[in-house]
């Protein structure tokens, strides 16, 4: 009985000010939040100083599960080792008793899902440039051997809604692949390359195969698939059917 009463500690950082909840993920909650001051024991990074929001992942330490705390592990590992233009930069991160916390920067124009949502569907001249910006990140992580392994709308960021620069975010499930491939099965099933699915070792191309799917879900408004269950999905994935394109509207720009 104790527990259900029990109140739930807010995420407090000291020198930062919370504000709005800019999105929650499987493990995560995502908060806006204000430097109040730039003392260098609180920032590690030039950049961070210049800015005025941040964007903090704050991961409640209780609900933390061993492979959770994996998971969190790799993406703190990876981010402080990756920097790149079009992946959303880790200034620091810092723990107290309730949570850890992931200070990045912030992404003002939300995610790419909300884009597309807000517009139903994107024109080829807009979808060129965010295509484009993605396929720069993967470059950049296959000459480091990192497959991001769930590269989806939900986690692809824009600095704003007016001519945004894509930022890749969440690299929770990222992996390194080394030259005999991987067979561990990690992602999100919809962006899933059919090659995860199968028994055999796959390469860091998979996540060319998801940059292909939300081409599809820019273009039109929704992924390629249409299933009724998690078993027909996975049919529809490995099927060699060519995948048909909808009714195209145009979106103007
Ligand atoms: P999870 O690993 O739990 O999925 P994400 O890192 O994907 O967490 O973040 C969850 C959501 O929070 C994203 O889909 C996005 O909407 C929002 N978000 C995450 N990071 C930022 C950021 N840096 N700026 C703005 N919004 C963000
Ligand atoms: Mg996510």
């Amino acid at each position: 009985m104790a527990a259900r009463n029990e109140v739930k500690p807010l995420p407090n950082l000291p020198n930062y000010v919370f504000g709005e909840k800019l999105g929650a993920g499987s493990y995560g909650t995502v908060y806006k939040a204000k430097l109040i001051t730039t003392s260098q024991s609180q920032v590690n990074s030039a950049a961070c100083a210049r800015a005025n929001f941040y964007a903090i992942k704050c991961i409640n330490r209780k609900s933390l599960t061993k492979s959770t705390q994996d998971l969190l592990i790799n993406e703190i590992k990876l981010l402080k080792l990756i920097k790149h233009e079009n992946i959303v930069e880790m200034y620091d991160f810092q723990w107290d008793e309730n949570y850890i916390y992931i200070v990045m920067e912030y992404c003002a124009g939300g995610d790419m899902s909300m884009f597309i949502r807000s517009r139903q569907q994107l024109s080829e001249a807009r979808a060129r440039p965010f295509v484009q910006q993605i396929a720069r990140v993967l470059k950049f992580l296959y000459e480091k051997r990192i497959s991001h392994m769930d590269l989806k709308p939900e986690n692809i960021l824009l600095t704003s809604t007016d001519r945004p620069i894509l930022k890749v975010a969440d690299f929770g499930v990222a992996q390194h692949i080394g030259k005999r491939g991987s067979r561990s099965i990690r992602g999100t099933l919809l962006y899933m390359a059919p090659e995860i699915l199968s028994s055999n070792p796959y390469d860091n191309r998979v996540d060319l195969w998801s940059i292909g799917i939300i081409l599809y879900e820019c273009l039109f408004g929704r992924p390629p698939f249409v299933f009724s269950c998690v078993d027909e999905l996975v049919e529809e994935i490995k099927s060699s059917i060519p995948i048909e394109a909808r009714e195209y509207i145009f979106e103007m720009i």
